[in-house]
């Protein structure tokens, strides 16, 4: 059972309450210096300045201090492969290669039980090294591989959410479903799993490459019949990939039509990567409330593109936008590594990207791509206590930059986004309990 009882947790803390570039950077977020931030029953019940708050706390309440650090939201990943562990960094293919060459080799191993279960032990602890509390999981096809996960992820009072991958075509028979199949295999996890405790349902056809018109189909009445399920796959990443799609589905209009005829466009949908869409594409995904998923260590090292923010974010037909790892393609579990190839990837579209920007996404962004923001994302009272501790002097390099002008905290979380990895993440917090712990001075 996790430890419910009240404590406290002081340092510097930051919690956004809106989007930086809807409100403004002032207005964006809340910053203590030296604040407390207490937790009662594994959820957040109070946020104020040390000063105030410390001295009303119950006799005997414990107080984790954590001097010099950042106290923050657990940081969000919205799209990751769980069967991908051993597939991150395989040398030299773009992604239709490199899927039949590692990705489809590695995921057959998930038929035994055994390995998904060690596999998803590793996956969430890597997960808490580096301060992710909240994961949109692509499981394998095997349904094993998802019961797994939820098992580990409920015993860890963890919020994630995943999905049994839906590929009837063009992988290896030990790879391959049935339209029925898939559909009858996602149904019942999601009667077993999705909304049992912190656990949520991504209904996940892998992409339309992979999946028939039929799987489609049926991964569509899926989304209808649990509309509060999550939908994820893949768009429009790779121009290999999207003239596949072309030629195996001839009468649709464009990539993101072949998801759209079926009913997969919606608010709970999430679409990795979405490098190379057309007009009417972006506009179907803004109409449906879709998200698109910037996978920048991932589209940087498999070739595929450079995300376009500023296009997705177009006024006009704005889409709506997460950030994720995308392991294996990608090459870090760091959400801080992340959010800093995101970064490069803009400066090479000529965008910028404000550090409180990236922290942002990292945070109430994320969490408001999956719907979750009154749940994730804030220290505000009533969040479940999911909590990353980040350390700025986590290095001799970052401690030697620090001492020159990084007294404010724009400057403080550029030099952790550009410096930073899972050295930094000092502490996470899961409903409140410590669930993993960095010693100083690394
Ligand atoms: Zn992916």
């Amino acid at each position: 059972m996790p430890d419910l009882r009240p404590k406290a947790l002081r340092g510097q803390l930051l919690s956004f309450s809106d989007d930086p570039q809807a409100v403004g950077a002032a207005a964006s977020h809340r910053h203590l210096e030296d604040g407390v931030l207490l937790i009662e029953d594994g959820r957040i019940a109070g946020m104020g300045e040390a000063r105030e708050l410390l001295p009303a706390l119950p006799a005997g309440t414990p107080v984790e201090h954590w001097p010099g650090c950042l106290i923050l939201p657990g940081l969000i990943d919205i799209h990751i492969h769980l069967p991908q562990t051993q597939v991150i960094a395989s040398f030299g293919a773009q992604l239709l290669d490199w899927l039949q060459t590692y990705t489809f080799v590695e995921e057959q191993r998930f038929a035994d039980p055994a390995h998904c279960a060690r596999i998803a032990r590793f996956f969430l602890d890597e997960l808490a090294r580096n301060g992710t509390t909240t994961a949109v999981v692509y499981g394998s096809v095997h349904p094993q591989s998802v019961e797994a996960l939820f098992t580990e992820s409920a015993r860890r009072n963890l919020c994630t959410i995943a999905g049994k991958v839906m590929m009837d075509r063009g992988a290896p028979p030990g790879l391959l479903d049935t339209a029925e199949r898939g559909y009858a295999e996602s149904k019942a996890l999601i009667a077993r799993w999705h909304g049992k405790g912190r656990q949520r349902y991504a209904i996940s056809p892998r992409f339309a490459v992979t999946s028939s018109a039929a799987q489609l189909e049926a991964a569509g009445a899926l989304a209808r019949e649990h509309p509060d399920c999550y939908v994820q796959t893949h768009l429009a990443e790779n121009h290999e990939e999207i003239a596949t799609v072309r030629r195996l589905f001839p009468a649709a209009a464009s990539y993101t039509d072949v998801y759209d005829r079926c009913g997969l466009l919606g608010p709970r949908s999430i679409f990795g990567h979405c490098l190379h869409l057309g007009e009417a594409e972006r506009r179907r995904l803004s109409e449906s409330g879709s998200v698109a998923a910037f996978c920048p260590t991932s589209n940087l090292f498999l070739g595929s593109g450079l995300f376009d923010l500023a296009g997705l974010r177009d006024p006009a037909c704005p889409v709506r936008v997460g950030i994720a790892t995308d392991i294996g393609g990608g090459t870090s579990y760091s959400m801080l590594r992340t959010a800093a190839e995101g970064y490069k990837v803009l400066q090479l579209r000529g965008q910028s990207w404000p550090a409180l920007d990236a922290f942002y996404a990292l945070t109430l962004g994320n969490a408001r791509a999956l719907g979750l923001e009154s749940e994730i994302g804030t220290l505000a009272v009533g969040s479940a206590a999911d909590v990353v501790v980040l350390e700025p002097r986590a290095t001799p390099a970052m401690a030697h930059r620090m001492e020159r002008g990084a007294d404010d905290l724009a400057a403080t979380l550029f030099v952790l986004l550009m410096m930073a990895d899972e050295r930094a993440v000092r502490a996470s917090y899961v409903m409140g309990e410590r669930v993993h712990t960095t010693p100083s001075g690394n």
